[in-house]
């Protein structure tokens, strides 16, 4: 049999799938949702899952929504981001980042990434404030990097404008010793199928500001006034998670720390087969920061371009993915305006993000290398 049709036999190998823990924690937390019949909204794991993640981040208070995106959106309408108003926004990140701003009516004015965080650019940012006088900063950590926070933070509070952290790619990752998710006013999460962990779909919002979360929650369920009769004197979402959804949450949770090993295996894995590979270079792991690994990233500036490597792959059912192509280069966001000398732009057009399922087995990832260094052969 040639290695061809061998590896086309073999079970999918995934970018990034959702992997329940085997004690099986999530479908206790269902089972007693069940059984107390707490299948509606809200309920016990809601709370509970509120309040471990908020435990585990070290923030006063959480709001679980129904997801990242939701997340975003009311943490921009808590910084009190509304109509015509301005909102820097990182660009090389999934659109999900940015959508909600126009859902508030907004401006997104897009900010360039550097190198060396693939992240926010704090020039950029500093020179998208020469221009603009925005109402609030939206950054992101992508693929569980974090952005150079102490910087970014810096210039927020100087011009004192609102800081929300998009860590919808980064639960556990730490800058500094500290959660992403936490420099800012608002910081989010996702619990989408592939991301770190899943509650097969969900968000949540942080924040240390209690009346703000409270807040949030209200705008969440409606905007339901606390009067007898059903009065509304603010305009409602339905955006709340369910309580048999958080219980999925509750049980991920716990294996989260296991999670994150895995990941980071993965990354130290590819790393050790590939980096000595003409042209590859890894996503940048600075000094100061912690990853959650999410997925594993790498830029080609050599003979063999990322689309060479995700053919390659995916002809053996293998999936991997580009990197995100930057907000300003969308068709949708064209007319906005940008700040920055195109790092993102570059970093997209090269970069690949290889197959980092934490159901991998060591087969499957010398699989994946062999595959990969075979292009270079
Ligand atoms: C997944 C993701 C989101 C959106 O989260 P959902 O739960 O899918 O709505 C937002 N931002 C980034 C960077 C993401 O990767």
């Amino acid at each position: 049999m040639s290695i061809q049709s061998d590896n086309a036999t073999k079970k999918r190998i995934y970018l990034s799938s959702p992997h329940m823990s085997d004690e099986g924690y999530e479908m206790q937390y269902i089972q007693e949702a069940f059984e107390t019949n707490w299948i509606a909204p809200l309920g016990k794991n809601v709370d509970e899952f509120e309040k471990y993640l908020a435990r585990y981040l070290g923030i006063g208070h959480a709001a679980a929504l129904s997801s990242g995106t939701a997340a975003i959106h009311l943490a921009l309408k808590a910084a009190g981001v509304g109509a015509g108003d301005i909102v820097f926004c990182q660009s090389l990140t999934f659109s999900a980042t940015a959508n909600p701003i126009i859902y508030q009516n907004a401006i997104p004015v897009f900010i360039d990434s550097d190198y060396e965080t693939w992240n926010m650019s704090p020039a950029a940012l500093d020179k998208a404030f020469e221009k603009y006088t925005p109402k609030a900063v939206l950054v992101v950590h992508l693929y569980g990097l974090s952005a150079d926070m102490d910087r970014i933070v810096k210039i927020c509070k100087k011009h004192n404008v609102p800081l929300i952290e998009d860590a919808a790619e980064s639960l556990g990752t730490l800058y500094k010793g500290k959660h992403t998710g936490t420099f800012g006013d608002y910081g989010i999460f996702s619990f989408n199928g592939n991301k770190i962990i899943t509650t097969s779909g969900g968000g949540m919002l942080v924040s240390d500001n209690e009346e703000r979360i409270a807040k949030v929650r209200f705008w969440a369920t409606q905007s339901r006034d606390p009067a007898r009769h059903y009065q509304h004197s603010e305009l409602g979402f339905n955006y709340r998670m369910s309580n048999i959804v958080a219980g999925i949450g509750r049980g991920q949770l716990k294996i989260l720390e296991q999670r994150i090993k895995k990941k980071r295996i993965i990354f130290q894995f590819y790393k050790q087969e590939l980096a000595a590979l003409d042209g590859v270079q890894f996503m940048p792991i600075n000094d100061w920061n912690e990853p959650n690994y999410w997925l594993s990233c790498i830029t080609l500036n050599g003979n063999v371009r990322p689309l060479d490597i995700m053919e390659v792959l995916e002809k053996v059912n293998i999936e991997s993915r580009p990197i995100w192509k930057p907000m300003h280069m969308q068709p949708f966001f064209a007319e906005y305006d940008f700040i920055g000398d195109g790092a993102s732009e570059e970093i997209s057009e090269n970069g690949v993000c290889l197959p980092s399922d934490t159901k991998m087995s060591v087969e499957n990832l010398f699989r994946v290398v062999e595959i990969v260094k075979g292009l270079w052969r």
